[in-house]
């Protein structure tokens, strides 16, 4: 059985569902990330796991025990803000320790407890220090030790690093990682950032508007997205998206018609059997980093308008004569200029298909 269970979990606001009937499972050990737009329902979600928040409806399972209606502090979990919530007045030291003097820890396991935390950490020179004389990244880091002393059976992180600064926001992402492999404990991690959900989750949950879109490993969301929502969210610059006509269909094979193909239509493979007819609209996905400038096969003509330079690989925003602007990323830099016609090429395994429900097909 599952180390961490969902059991169609419902939280309602009045007439507002903010989480529409949730069930998912973590196993021990496991690090999973609930990511999505602000306002999906991840920290509620999130929460309810903690006990901060009361379910309308289904279970919460923690360690094979139903924990719905159990206290927070009777859970054994521990949750990281984004806040920090850090008492001012207290050291660094007496702030590690508020929590295990509150269930009345004896001084010595106390001691033995912060002290390992802060080596884990590399916090220990700052022990006697106070909170304001730290840094966000050290004072995020007093956070994360106050869930470590009190050995809690799962971490719960509520977008920890959403105050730190980009180049910090890194570094602590590689320290998370870290302390996850150090710890080996289940950890489940709430944020809108999908690089972030893609470099530290074993698993991602995708969610929008209180509903679960698809759980799966990172490689599996960026390989085979079950919809649009998922593999426009999922990859970075986003999925291009391309209007097209059915103009043949095959068992396991349609032909798509755009103005943007070469030739007018191209064929692709469908994932498994369809239902879809002659006529219908589709809309074809390809990932910028999967295009190909000036390709000897160009599958694609596209106008180009802008090219951004990022160092070790270009950006490069253009435009087939009828349809929206695609995003192509580029090693390195290959000078072309506005309004040159680009002949674009892409490996037939990376064209995406999505239905009129957006639906992977
Ligand atoms: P996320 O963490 O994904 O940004 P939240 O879980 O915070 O989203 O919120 C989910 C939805 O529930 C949002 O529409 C939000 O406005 C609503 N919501 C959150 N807390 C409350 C509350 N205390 N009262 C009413 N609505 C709330």
């Amino acid at each position: 059985m599952s180390f961490l269970r969902l059991d169609n979990v419902v939280k309602r606001y009045g007439e507002h569902f903010a989480v529409q009937g949730v069930s998912l499972s973590a196993e021990k050990g496991e690090f999973v990330v609930f990511v999505g737009p602000s306002g999906c329902g991840k920290s509620t979600l999130l929460r309810m796991i903690a006990g901060l928040e009361e379910t309308s409806g289904g279970d919460v399972l923690i360690d094979e025990k139903i924990v719905t209606h159990v206290e927070p502090a009777r859970r054994e979990v521990a949750m990281v803000f984004q806040s920090y919530a850090l008492y001012p007045h207290m050291s660094v030291f007496d702030n590690l320790a508020f929590g295990l003097r509150m269930v009345k820890t004896s001084e010595d396991e106390i001691k033995k407890r912060v002290t390992e935390a802060a080596r884990i950490l590399q916090i220990e020179p700052l022990l006697q220090r106070k909170p304001r004389q730290l840094s966000g990244g050290q004072r995020q880091r007093v956070a994360i030790g106050r869930a470590i002393v009190r050995n809690p059976k799962l971490f719960l992180f509520d977008e920890p690093l959403s105050n730190l600064d980009a180049e910090l926001r890194t570094q602590m992402r590689v320290e998370i990682a870290k302390l996850h492999r150090a710890l080996g404990v289940t950890m489940v991690y709430v944020t809108h950032d999908q690089i972030e959900a893609m470099t530290l989750a074993d698993r991602i949950v995708v969610l929008r508007a209180g509903r679960v879109e698809q759980i799966g490993t990172p490689t599996e969301l960026y390989d085979n997205p079950a919809n649009m929502f998922v593999a426009g969210f999922i990859g970075s610059p986003k999925m291009n998206f391309l209007p097209t006509r059915v103009t043949a269909v095959a068992e396991r094979q349609l032909t798509v018609s755009s103005p943007a193909f070469v030739g007018g239509a191209i064929a692709i493979a469908t994932k498994g059997p369809h239902q879809t007819k002659i006529g219908d609209d589709l809309t074809v996905g390809m990932r910028p980093e999967h295009l190909e400038v000036r390709s000897a096969n160009p599958v694609l003509t596209l106008k180009a308008d802008f090219t951004e330079y990022l160092g070790g690989a270009s950006q490069i925003y253009a435009q087939p004569a009828d349809g929206p602007v695609m995003t192509i990323v580029s090693p390195g830099r290959l000078g072309i200029t506005r309004n040159e016609d680009l002949a674009v090429g892409i490996a037939p395994d990376h064209v995406y298909l999505f239905d009129q429900q957006g639906l992977a097909i």
